[in-house]
């Protein structure tokens, strides 16, 4: 088996609070079920695959 390989997937801003998320997608050898979920509760994505997505929140920098 080769390392599991990451995607980009760009980013995603939730439609209830606004939040930026950077998300990716990670390779398994094995299904993975799980869910994504904004920390107001917006559930962006649900999967039952070979792989997962990770989202990660995005800090704004203000100067
Ligand atoms: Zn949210």
């Amino acid at each position: 088996m080769g390392s599991f390989e990451i995607t980009e997937l760009g980013t995603e801003s939730c439609p209830e609070c606004g939040r930026q998320y950077r998300v990716r997608y990670q390779s398994l050898p094995l299904k993975d079920k799980d869910d994504a979920r904004c920390v107001c509760g917006h559930v962006f994505r649900k999967w039952n695959e070979t792989g997962m997505y990770m989202y990660q929140e995005i800090s704004e920098d203000r100067e």
